[in-house]
């Protein structure tokens, strides 16, 4: 994520290398890069601009006390400063009501539907809600089709009515049905259009009228950039929003759109979405944001990832076998699997400080796993459970299975005999070696 932007801004921090104090012409050399970096991620230049100028009155006014470097104090200022411009402080998002009704607006294509279904994984999962879905897209069937799949695979109803063809009654039976239904919050996926057009934008207010929604949500594609701004600004004129959902954080975004909008529409990024799985909807927090662009890594949204997963009894049974020297495949592919509900791996490994920048060029994505579950999923459970059963046959049989030559599933084995004694070994420290929190 605006990896591109984290360099550029990290080289600009380099003009105050070595430099013992902070002064106008290291100050001025800084900002002008800080500026451009910021321009060339695509945020409008008249934000970048009164950024950078808040930047040099602040950079100006302070003393560099002994323990600071030019350099620490600059990187702090800035972080502050991004803070402030995407947000400031995390926002509330508003669930009461009986029902709560969240209705959702944007363009086609910006991940509308999508994230309807990571909310309401959300909402039902770690809030407790019985949310009910609604397909109010009357012009195209495919977008109920889609819809309905997704409620079904995570699990909650969906209300629509293919023959209706007025979205504010469809709107409105649906509130009904959630009353009639126990259903607790209602999420209404509005249809979209590939450009703003007066229609959609008359028919959202028109719904927006008529069910007096609890929140408000303009989703986003974060890989349009400044389009992505005067969209929300059309949009905020008509609807004024709640808040805003940065979708597509995943793909090779340049930062433009999550850097300007606040500024723009004064509505807060509510949440912000990356990938097509449905449990990748994440909080939007801006301390956080601003220090990944800062490519400080953002360890504590990793440590609550780690934490959603972790199960404490199996834990402890892992640790027990881990101990024993008892580790064996079967554990090996459960582990890959908790970490692959945690979300996009390039993502992860980008929220370790430093880690983001070193493997921005390398392709790192769930098909990383691949090979090697292939190999797994080709062992019989007692081979899974038992390493030490498997011997040249049943070895030349696990790499047919698994598509891959005897020579990959050997290796495999040797990492994995190498990386179970480290574990045995590592846990035999103080505090089993591991990061507090970070189990499994
Ligand atoms: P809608 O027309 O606004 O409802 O948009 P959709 O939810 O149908 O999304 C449009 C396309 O973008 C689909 O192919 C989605 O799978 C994809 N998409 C949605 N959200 C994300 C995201 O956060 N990351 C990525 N990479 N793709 C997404």
């Amino acid at each position: 994520m605006f990896n591109s932007l984290s360099e550029k801004l990290e080289s600009a921090f380099k003009n105050l290398k070595g430099e013992a104090r902070i002064n106008d012409l290291n100050i001025a050399n800084t900002v002008k890069d800080i500026r451009r970096a910021l321009v060339d991620a695509d945020v409008n230049f008249k934000i970048a601009k009164e950024f950078t100028d808040k930047v040099k009155e602040k950079a100006t006014g302070e003393k560099v006390i002994n323990a600071i470097s030019p350099g620490q104090l600059m990187v702090k200022i800035v972080q502050d400063e991004l803070t402030e411009l995407v947000g400031g402080k995390e926002a509330d998002f508003n669930i009461t009501g009986n029902p709560a009704v969240i209705l959702i607006a944007g363009l086609q294509g910006s991940g509308k539907t999508t994230f309807t279904g990571k909310l309401a994984t959300y909402l039902k999962t770690k809030k407790g809600k019985s949310p009910l879905v609604v397909a109010a897209d009357i012009y195209r069937p495919a977008a109920i089709d889609q819809l309905t799949v997704l409620a079904e695979q995570i699990g909650v109803d969906i209300y629509a009515e293919r023959e209706n063809k007025d979205a504010v009654s469809i709107a409105q039976n649906a509130i009904k049905h959630a009353k009639a239904n126990n259903k607790n919050v209602v999420i209404i996926d509005t249809a979209g259009r590939l450009a703003v057009d007066e229609v959609m934008m008359t028919e959202v207010a028109n719904i927006k009228a008529a069910v007096n929604p609890t929140e408000i949500l303009f989703v986003v594609d974060a890989m349009t950039g400044q389009d992505a701004v005067n969209t929300a600004k059309t949009f905020n004129e008509r609807l004024d929003f709640s808040g805003v959902v940065l979708t597509k954080l995943d793909g090779d975004t340049r930062g433009g759109a999550a850097l300007s909008i606040k500024y723009t529409v004064n509505k807060p990024i509510k949440f912000m979405s990356s990938g097509e799985k449905m449990d990748t909807l994440d909080i939007f927090y801006p301390e956080r944001m601003a220090q990944r662009i800062l490519g400080m890594g953002d360890i504590t949204s990793l440590v609550e990832k780690a934490q959603e997963q972790y199960n404490e009894e199996q834990a402890k049974r892992l640790e027990k076998k881990i101990r024993k020297n008892q580790f064996d495949f079967q554990d090996f592919l459960d582990q890959l699997q908790q970490i692959k509900k945690m979300g996009n791996l390039k993502d992860l490994m980008g929220m370790i400080p430093g880690v983001g920048k070193a493997i921005k060029d390398v392709e790192v994505n769930d098909d990383s796993f691949k090979g090697i579950e292939a190999i797994i999923f080709s062992m019989t459970p007692e081979e899974r459970s038992n390493p030490d059963l498997i011997d040249a046959k049943r070895k030349a049989r696990i790499a047919k299975g698994s598509g891959k030559d005897l020579n990959e599933v050997n290796a495999f084995m040797k990492q994995f005999e190498q990386m179970k004694k480290m574990m045995t070994m590592m846990n035999k420290m103080p505090m089993g070696g591991r990061l507090p929190g970070i189990g499994g």
